[in-house]
């Protein structure tokens, strides 16, 4: 580790070659305000799993990913890995059974309008109408983020609900509720095919015509990871302007150039998946699956590169950056574009569900200046 080496979360840290990578390929491009509309954390205080090596092993998301950080720290991994920018958040708590979720959701809440920052509820299916809209009544809440492993406990981490259907884990009364309040609703699809699968795309029409209200955002790109999956999931729901898309955890330029191209810049939305894109390495695709190459010795790192290749891996989500980058350049997408992507479509939505809650926005992270 050089001195010039910051910690972020975890393992990660910011080096010498993320600040080459940033100032090479993203200083000049990435716009001077940000909305990040999809970052986790949960302060340690409400973790209540003790992560066991079996968890680790059985899921990599959870080992690259095993909890610990509060506001405080998202606030410097924030500004570390965005220089000169002015970056509010969208944030909510991990995704698992292993937090105090009600303790956690208010923390966030609460310590994110300090800072800036706007939340979205961690919501368990058993949640009766009036607690989701308790939750929604509150300052600073802009909607929500069920996900199917909410369903019920699964202490090994293996994604035991993946196949469950999406109003399993986001049931009708709440859809009511959330649409009576035109709330923004961020949607990790479930299936082990991805957004494609033939249930998702019969909910998703469901779901936009029974609550045309709510602001739905299909996270990942629906999980479209590589670029069959991308044309099987997003091309279908390319036509329907009510469904915005958040380009989290994709670093596939194939598929941001696939979105931009056929759902256009005014529906998607920037947002980065953080910690978990702290990961540093490279993502590479083949048909319809991906590898992670990464540099620390995980257990799923199994198939390493030489280590002048490792030597030169920055941080994912500048990966991901650039991956967006690469794509507007390709599609001629200027700075109007970029700024609604990384900024305006999301602070949009925001106006008008603080609007309808009587809430003013609040002042923008670097915009009180003397
Ligand atoms: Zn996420």
């Amino acid at each position: 580790m050089t001195e010039n080496t910051v910690p972020l979360y975890h393992i990660y840290t910011y080096t010498d070659v993320d600040r080459a990578f940033w100032a090479e390929h993203l200083e000049d491009w990435v716009p001077k305000r940000i909305i990040d509309a999809h970052v986790h954390f949960n302060d340690p205080k409400f973790q209540i799993e003790t992560v066991t090596e079996e968890m680790l092993k059985a899921s990599w998301v959870t080992e690259v990913c095993p909890g610990k950080s509060n506001a405080a720290d998202t606030e410097v991994y924030t500004r570390t890995t965005f220089p000169n920018r002015e970056v509010s958040l969208v944030a909510f708590g991990h995704i698992d059974f292993g937090w105090e979720i009600e303790g956690s959701n208010e923390d966030i809440r609460a310590e994110g309008i300090k800072r800036g920052w706007y939340s979205l509820m961690m919501v368990r299916p058993t949640w009766v109408a009036e607690q989701v809209d308790w939750w929604l009544s509150k300052p600073g809440v802009l909607g929500a983020k069920p996900y199917y492993t909410m369903i019920g406990y699964d202490r090994t981490g293996s994604n035991a609900y993946i196949n469950a259907g999406i109003f399993d884990f986001v049931p009708h009364h709440q859809l009511e509720v959330l649409d009576q309040r035109s709330a923004w609703l961020t949607l990790h699809v479930p299936k082990v095919d991805r957004l494609g699968n033939p249930d998702n795309l019969r909910d998703i029409a469901e779901l936009r015509k029974r609550y045309p209200r709510v602001k739905l955002v299909i996270a990942h790109f629906g999980r479209s990871y590589t670029l069959p999956h991308a044309e099987e999931g997003l091309l279908p729901l390319a036509d329907d302007p009510g469904i915005l898309f958040d380009v989290s955890a994709v670093l596939n330029p194939a598929v941001h150039e696939l979105a931009l191209k056929h759902i256009g810049p005014d529906r998607i939305l920037y947002g980065t998946d953080n910690p978990y894109f702290y990961l540093r390495g490279r993502r590479q695709w083949e048909g319809r699956t991906y590898i992670n190459r990464t540099s620390h010795p995980f257990h799923f790192n199994k198939n390493r590169e030489a280590p002048e290749i490792e030597a030169r891996y920055t941080i994912y989500m500048y990966e991901a950056l650039k991956a967006i980058k690469d794509s507007c350049n390709k599609l001629g997408l200027g700075a109007d574009a970029v700024q609604k992507l990384f900024y305006s479509n999301a602070r949009g939505m925001i106006e008008d569900i603080l609007s309808r809650k009587g809430e003013t926005p609040l002042p923008e992270p670097g915009s009180v200046s003397a």
